[in-house]
C-alpha cells in the first residue's frame, strides 16, 4: 500500500503547537504518516499558523506542486481554510474526497540589474519603492507601451488572492482568485503641476508584461518587497512582472468559502 505522507509546517506560536500535537494524533489515527521534514513525496501539506506561515511554507519549500491546505491558528488566516475546531470533520472530508482544488497565481518579477537577471515570485505581491522612504520616480510601461511616468511611493503589483492583503490596505480592488490578471495599484502617488501619476489601481490581463524601468539615480537606491519581505539590487535597471506558470494549489470545502471569508473576515 502506498504510503499517506502529509507534510506539517507550523509556526511557533503555543497555539500552533498545541494544534499541532493534536493534528499528528489523529493522522496517525487514519492511517497518514504526518512529517515535520518536507518530504517530496507527500500528498498534502498542512500549514498551521496564519497567511504569514501559508505563504513562508510555500517561499521555503520552493511553491512546490504539492496541494496545499491551512489550520487558522493565526490573527486573520485568509489563506487558512480549516478552523482548529473541525480537525476531525477536516480529516474526514479529505480523506473521503470532499473537497476541490483552487489554483491560485503567482507572481513572477525579472530583475534585470547592469549585468545578470534574477527570478523572484510572489504569493501576494511584490512592489518597488526607493529605499529610505524616499520618492521614487519611474517609468511605467505595458507590453512595452509607456504608460505614465510614476512618481510617488512605490508601485505594488498583486495576485489575484494577494488582492485582499497590502492591495487592499492601498485602495486597490479585490480580484476573484480564478481571474488570470495582476492589478498595478500606486502608493501614495502623486499628482501636482510638476508630476502626473495614475491615481488608481488598474487591473492588466495575465499574459501582459508590467515593466517598471527607475529613473537613474535608483539604480543603487531601490527597494523589492516580496510578501512582505526586503529585497535590494546594485545597478538595478528595470523589472518586468508577469503571472508565473507556476501556481499554488489550495485545498477548499465549499465553493462559497470565498465570500464566506469575505465577510466574516473584513466586514
Ligand atoms: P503580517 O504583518 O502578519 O501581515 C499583515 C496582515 O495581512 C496579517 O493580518 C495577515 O494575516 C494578512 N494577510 C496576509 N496575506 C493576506 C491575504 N492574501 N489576504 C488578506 N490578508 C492577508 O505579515 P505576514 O503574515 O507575513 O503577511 C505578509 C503580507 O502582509 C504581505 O504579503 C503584505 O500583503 C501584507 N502587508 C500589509 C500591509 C498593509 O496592509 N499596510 C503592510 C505590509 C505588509 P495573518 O494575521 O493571518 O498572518
Ligand atoms: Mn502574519
Amino acid at each position: 500500500m502506498k504510503e499517506k505522507i502529509i507534510n506539517i509546517v507550523s509556526n511557533a506560536s503555543y497555539d500552533s503547537r498545541k494544534i499541532n500535537q493534536i493534528l499528528v494524533d489523529k493522522l496517525n489515527k487514519s492511517g497518514y504518516i504526518p512529517s515535520k521534514q518536507f518530504n517530496e513525496n507527500a500528498e498534502l501539506i498542512i500549514s498551521i499558523g496564519g497567511d504569514g506561515t501559508f505563504i513562508k511554507a510555500l517561499h521555503k519549500n520552493n511553491f512546490p506542486s504539492i496541494p496545499i491546505v491551512g489550520i487558522n491558528t493565526g490573527h486573520l488566516g485568509f489563506y487558512q481554510e480549516v478552523d482548529p475546531d473541525n480537525i476531525d470533520e477536516f480529516i474526514d472530508d479529505y480523506t473521503n474526497g470532499n473537497y476541490s482544488i483552487e489554483q491560485l497565481k503567482l507572481i513572477e518579477a525579472e530583475v534585470f540589474t547592469r549585468n545578470k537577471s534574477h527570478v523572484m515570485l510572489g504569493v501576494n505581491e511584490i512592489a518597488l519603492k526607493a529605499k529610505n522612504s524616499k520618492i521614487i520616480h519611474m517609468n511605467v510601461f505595458v507590453n512595452r507601451n509607456h504608460l505614465e511616468k510614476f512618481s510617488g511611493d512605490g508601485i505594488l503589483i498583486s495576485t489575484p488572492s494577494g488582492s485582499t492583503a497590502y492591495n487592499f490596505s492601498l485602495g486597490g480592488s479585490l480580484v476573484h482568485h480564478s481571474l488570470d490578471a495582476l492589478q498595478m495599484t500606486p502608493m501614495a502617488p502623486i499628482n501636482s503641476v510638476v508630476y502626473r501619476s495614475l491615481s488608481s489601481s488598474i487591473i492588466i490581463p495575465g499574459n501582459y508584461i508590467i515593466t517598471l524601468a527607475p529613473e537613474k539615480r535608483y539604480n543603487n537606491s531601490n527597494l523589492l518587497l516580496v510578501d512582505g519581505q526586503e529585497y535590494f539590487f546594485n545597478n538595478l535597471k528595470k523589472i518586468n512582472f508577469k503571472v508565473s506558470n507556476k501556481n499554488i494549489k489550495k485545498l477548499v470545502f465549499s465553493q462559497d468559502s470565498y465570500w464566506l471569508n469575505l465577510k466574516s473576515k473584513f466586514l
